[in-house]
């Protein structure tokens, strides 16, 4: 059973989009981010000008796409959506760009999986809004250059560190999205309860919020489980006990640990007596990539008190020894 699995049903899906904020002033915490888009969506009207380009990393879940579609919105301009590994043809790339109206958004999900040819031809289309394509084969084969309206590409990635300098120059404005805290969370779950017109304590937001791995997709994923024990088992409002009762069921972790994070953890504390280790030997020992564990694990372990950065490598601290029920052996005993 995995919260972050994206593959939802038609029906779930629905779901997501009822609860997807529309507007600036829907979309809580990146606060940072929200005001200074805000003044780039103002003067970009104003100016009657296409946005500059834009790009959000962070990990998955956090509000990219949504940040994405709120862009369009607020600007008064449709959005096309696409993602790095689906345009694999030059000539995808082509038809999608020569049909965007002027200054409306283009967003292209996990950008850092574009092929190198079709990144090659993103780049004057950011830069000139042009693009050169080739016609016909062989001899007679020639290229001409395409005209395009003024547009924005927002690009979006879980792994920044895997964009080619060249694209990542390209974009004037860049986001970094970080995990949400337990209060911001809070919010979007009683928002979301409301939207799906269901009684909700506060302690049970709380709680829900707690366990949510500091992501908004996770909270909204939960609120809906919650809310089928409080259906079934309980009396339809979403209280504290249903609300334990159900994260007991679903095995959610206390802290909102997901699998990895506490292989992360647990690797650390059994076979390198806690750390100092280093990233690429964690990575190896938990069969995961490097920069996956740096941009998408580490944070939210660190964020949460987990696990520390120190000049010799990675260390975790005491709350990963109690939290899985380790003894510090590096402790004097009491
Ligand atoms: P990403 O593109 O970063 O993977 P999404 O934009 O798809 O994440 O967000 C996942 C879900 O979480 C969305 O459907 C939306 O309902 C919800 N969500 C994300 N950010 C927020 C926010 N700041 N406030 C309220 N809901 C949010």
């Amino acid at each position: 059973f995995d919260f972050r699995d994206e593959s939802f049903s038609d029906n779930e899906k629905d779901i997501d989009k009822q609860l997807r904020p529309l507007d600036f002033d829907d979309f809580s915490g990146q606060n940072k981010i929200v005001e200074n888009l805000k003044i780039f969506v103002k003067a970009a009207k104003m100016r009657g000008e296409a946005l500059d380009h834009v790009l959000l990393h962070g990990p998955p879940g956090l509000g990219k796409t949504t940040l994405s579609n709120i862009i369009a919105n607020e600007l008064g301009v449709s959005l096309k959506l696409t993602s790095g590994p689906v345009l694999d043809k030059p000539g995808d790339l082509a038809g999608l760009l020569t049909n965007l109206e002027p200054n409306s958004v283009l967003f292209i999900d996990e950008i850092h999986r574009l092929s190198p040819i079709v990144e090659e031809y993103l780049y004057s289309a950011m830069e000139d809004y042009k693009i050169d394509i080739m016609i016909d084969k062989g001899p007679s084969a020639r290229s001409i250059q395409l005209e395009l309206n003024p547009f924005t590409l927002i690009g979006a990635t879980t792994r920044s560190g895997l964009l080619t300098s060249p694209l990542r120059a390209r974009f004037g404005i860049k986001a970094h999205l970080e995990y949400y805290d337990v209060d911001v969370l809070t919010k979007i779950v009683k928002r979301s309860a409301f939207i799906l017109n269901v009684k909700i304590s506060d302690q049970a937001a709380v709680e829900i919020a707690t366990r949510s791995r500091g992501t908004p997709r996770i909270v909204n994923a939960l609120l809906r489980r919650v809310r089928d024990f409080a259906q079934v088992k309980g009396n339809g409002s979403i209280d504290i006990e249903i609300t334990l009762y159900s994260l007991d069921a679903l095995n959610i972790d206390k802290f909102g640990l997901d699998e990895m994070d506490n292989k992360i953890l647990l690797t650390i504390i059994d076979k390198f007596k806690g750390g100092p280790v280093g990233l690429s030997t964690i990575a190896t020992a938990v069969g995961e990539d490097t920069g996956t564990i740096e941009e998408v694990y580490e944070p939210f372990l660190i964020m949460e008190g987990f696990l520390k950065r120190t000049p010799r490598g990675r260390e975790v601290t005491d709350l990963a020894y109690k939290h899985l029920g380790k003894i510090h052996y590096g402790d004097s005993p009491t």
